[in-house]
């Protein structure tokens, strides 16, 4: 595991807690007792508790881009990266051997087809 680094004051301390977010206010729609008619009522503006990650030492704050990797987590992410390029490029020779029978193939019947025409002519004068 990598740490995080807050960007406010440089600490890598840092913790999972509770952060209240103020939650939007909104109107909820119910049954005005039984009436059957539909009232719409404003709902107070809350908060809710989520969870996230804090420095330890001021409080930011801290998101994905405040990750820092580990060297070993970079090794990894450089041969995922190797290793994908790798396969692409298998692939493209694959695809260019594939090419390259093609040619062979159209040059190897075109050959036979004037070899063939030859030999008719060839039997034509005799
Ligand atoms: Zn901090």
């Amino acid at each position: 595991m990598g740490h995080y680094r807050c960007p406010r004051c440089g600490s890598t301390d840092s913790y999972v807690g509770n952060v209240m977010l103020a939650k939007p206010s909104g109107y909820i729609s119910h049954e005005l007792g039984d009436t059957g008619a539909m009232g719409t009522v404003p709902t107070p503006g809350g908060q809710r508790l989520v969870q996230a990650r804090k420095c330890k030492s001021c409080g930011e704050l801290l998101g994905d881009s405040n990750y820092e990797k580990t060297a070993a987590e970079l090794a990894q992410e450089q041969q995922e990266k190797a290793r994908k390029a790798k396969k692409l490029d298998e692939t493209v020779s694959t695809a260019g051997g594939l090419l390259f029978l093609g040619v062979i193939c159209i040059i190897v019947m075109a050959f036979g087809a004037i070899l063939t025409a030859l030999l008719m002519e060839g039997c034509k004068r005799r």
